[in-house]
C-alpha cells in the first residue's frame, strides 16, 4: 500500500483538507499523511503576473524529503501559473512523485457567487485526486465523469466526478 502526504502551505478553511484526506485514501486505497508546509512563498512570487510560479513550488515540493513517502502533494492558497497558461489549478510530475494544488480558483466568492464550503472541498478533493492521478502515470481522460478529464474551468471540475473511471482504474491496476 502507498502512502501519500499532503503538505498544506497557508491557512485553509476548516476540514477541507481532512476531507481531501479521506477522498484520497477512498479513491486510491493508500495511507494519507498529513504535514504543515512552511515556506517563504515570496520567492515564487512573479511580479509581472502576480501570481505564484507553479513549476517553482512544484518542483520546491519536490525537494523536501517526507521520510516513509511514496507521493506528495503540495496544497496551495494561492494563484498558481505555468508560463504557457493563464492559471492552472494544479499541476504534477507524470509518474514521479510530487504535485501540487491551489483552492484559489476553486472558491465561490473568487467567481463572485456565495461561499460553499462543501462545494470548495469537493472541488480540492477531484483536484487532488487528478493531480495523484498523474503522479501515478494516468494521463487525461476524455470520459466525461472521470476525475482524470482535464479542466480548464471551475465548472469543468463541477461537472467531472471524484472517482477514476473503469478504464483509469485498470491501468493502475496492472
Ligand atoms: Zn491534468
Ligand atoms: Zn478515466
Amino acid at each position: 500500500m502507498q502512502t501519500i502526504t499532503l503538505v498544506s502551505f497557508g491557512q485553509f478553511p476548516k476540514d477541507i483538507l481532512e476531507k481531501t484526506a479521506e477522498a484520497v485514501m477512498e479513491e486510491y486505497k493508500c495511507h494519507v499523511n498529513m504535514r504543515d508546509g512552511h515556506l517563504d512563498l515570496g520567492e515564487f512570487f512573479d511580479a509581472a503576473r502576480r501570481q505564484y510560479d507553479g513549476n517553482a513550488l512544484l518542483k520546491q515540493v519536490q525537494s523536501m524529503s517526507f521520510p516513509e513517502s511514496d507521493k506528495s502533494l503540495g496544497i496551495f492558497n494561492v494563484d498558481l501559473f505555468i508560463p504557457i497558461l493563464t492559471f492552472i489549478f494544479g499541476q504534477a510530475f507524470l509518474g514521479g512523485n510530487t504535485a501540487i494544488a491551489s483552492i484559489y480558483r476553486l472558491s465561490n466568492e473568487r467567481y463572485g457567487m456565495l461561499p460553499d464550503q462543501n462545494l470548495l472541498a469537493d472541488r480540492l478533493k477531484k483536484e487532488a485526486i487528478h493531480e495523484l492521478g498523474h503522479t501515478l502515470g494516468l494521463i487525461h481522460c476524455r470520459d466525461p465523469l472521470c476525475v482524470m478529464r482535464s479542466s480548464t474551468y471551475v465548472e469543468d471540475i463541477d461537472q467531472k466526478s471524484q472517482h477514476l473511471c473503469v478504464s483509469c482504474r485498470s491501468i493502475l491496476e496492472i
